[in-house]
């Protein structure tokens, strides 16, 4: 074979990936028309969103990931402005962004506002995820998991200040949620955590503590554990809190170590933050905070995490596959070998 019919070979494979990931998978469709027969309408409209979001995560998502996930344009922790005052800030590669405005407009966390939108934003977050790497995923499952929590535990005042802003479709104006459970002595073992809460007698509570493994590092509203003063050891000691980023414009008793240098996940910024009284308002009831993180928190990034897995599967697949077809080898495609 020539070299021109080699090239031509390859690039056949590069041109037969799907223009358009939800028309291209039949079984997600399939899925979808049997979940939602009885409702023709809301399936109409979710298979209209998730065309549209098939088509730019293939157009605008995966090129921008390309970028931001190579190791010349990672996320840097930026700890002070250029006039020396703490910002604790993440900067991004402006394709990071590029995407964030795409999957937010999908409307894939702003669901979160609506009860009941499991199959929309099953749909999206697994689209999203055939991009290959949790760059936005996690960040969009954290802030969706953050909204549940606020939605179904919070206080009406909680919730009405820190819910609406979570749910905005505008990337540039939306706050996005994290959520730090982790501490260096235990991540399985959440019940160990040793950060604190002290009550400040009108509702809010000043958090100290060191928080190990934070991903979403940048985020506007932090969701995290801690002992309030004086609980009992373990789980049930533990309160779940939201904490904004900022206070009076400020970095809201927080610093940011550094940020963890890691295998995969690497758009996204995860870092290592000393809090030292940081003020936070309690989600739900303080004794009752772990039933919160696990129950609705955690179960929200389990239910990410396997939707995840199944997009990452499909886009190795779709990958692999193609490339079979492509790929000749001792004059056949190498999908005729064994
Ligand atoms: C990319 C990435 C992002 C992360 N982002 C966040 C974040 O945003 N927020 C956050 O809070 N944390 C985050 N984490 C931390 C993560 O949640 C912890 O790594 C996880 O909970 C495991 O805790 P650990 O690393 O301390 O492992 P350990 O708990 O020390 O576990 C070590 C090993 O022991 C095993 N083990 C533990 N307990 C048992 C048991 N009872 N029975 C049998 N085996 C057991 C585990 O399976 C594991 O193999 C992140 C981690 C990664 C890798």
């Amino acid at each position: 074979m020539d070299f021109e019919q080699a090239r031509k070979d390859f690039d056949a494979w590069r041109a037969s990936y799907p223009a358009d990931l939800y028309s291209a998978d039949p079984a997600l469709r399939l899925l979808n028309r049997l979940g939602l027969a009885s409702d023709t309408a809301r399936l109409d409209a979710l298979e209209r969103d998730a065309t549209a979001f098939g088509r730019e995560i293939v157009s605008v998502v995966g090129p921008a990931a390309q970028r931001y996930e190579h190791r010349d344009h990672l996320p840097e922790l930026q700890r002070y402005d250029a006039d020396g005052r703490a910002v604790e800030a993440v900067h991004f590669d402006p394709s990071y962004h590029d995407a964030g405005r795409a999957i937010w407009a999908s409307g894939i966390v702003a669901h979160s506002g609506t009860p009941g939108r499991a199959f929309e934003q099953a749909t999206l977050l697994y689209l999203l995820s055939t991009e290959g790497e949790a760059g936005h995923t996690c960040p969009a499952t954290c802030t969706i998991g953050l909204a549940r929590a606020l939605r179904r535990r919070g206080s009406d005042a909680v919730r009405d200040r820190f819910l609406p802003p979570l749910l905005e479709r505008d990337y540039d104006a939306v706050e996005r949620g994290s959520q730090f459970l982790t501490e260096v002595q235990g991540g399985s073992d959440v019940g160990a955590n040793a950060s604190v809460a002290e009550p400040l007698g009108d509702g809010r509570y000043r958090i100290t503590g060191e928080k190990w493994f934070c991903s979403v590092a940048d985020a506007d509203q932090f969701l995290l554990t801690a002992r309030a003063i004086g609980g009992v050891a373990g789980t049930k000691g533990l309160g779940c809190f939201v904490m904004p980023r900022e206070v009076d414009g400020h970095p809201n008793g927080f610093r940011i170590r550094r940020l963890k240098d890691k295998l995969g996940t690497r758009g996204l910024a995860s870092g290592e933050i000393d809090l030292d009284g940081a003020i936070a308002w309690p989600i739900g009831p303080v004794e009752e905070g772990f039933k919160t993180a696990v129950s609705i928190v955690l179960n929200t990034s389990r239910w990410a995490t396997a939707l995840g897995s199944t997009g990452i599967m499909r886009r190795a697949y779709l990958e692999a596959s193609a490339y079979a077809r492509a790929r000749t080898a001792f004059g056949n495609p190498i999908s005729h070998f064994p």
